[in-house]
């Protein structure tokens, strides 16, 4: 709760520097399993509304529903 991003819509090509990667659309509990020790932070979509997870220190992510690009980069 305390770790709030504020997400902005990537305009760019492709992705995003940094890192970041798709989204988990549910189940994040279960991807401990090959993931072990990653921290998981949940984000809501900016266009879609979808709750997904992302890597805890992610700069960018994929949302898993709409495919739209988010970025905590703001230039
Ligand atoms: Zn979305």
């Amino acid at each position: 709760m305390a770790d709030e991003k504020t997400w902005k819509k990537w305009q760019g090509q492709g992705v995003p520097p940094g890192k970041g990667g798709m989204s988990k659309s549910d189940n994040p509990e279960a991807d401990e399993v090959e993931g072990r020790g990653r921290t998981m932070a949940m984000v809501t979509c900016f266009l879609c509304g979808a709750t997904g997870a992302i890597d805890h220190d992610a700069q960018w992510y994929t949302c898993w529903k709409c495919g739209g690009t988010a970025t905590t980069m703001v230039s």
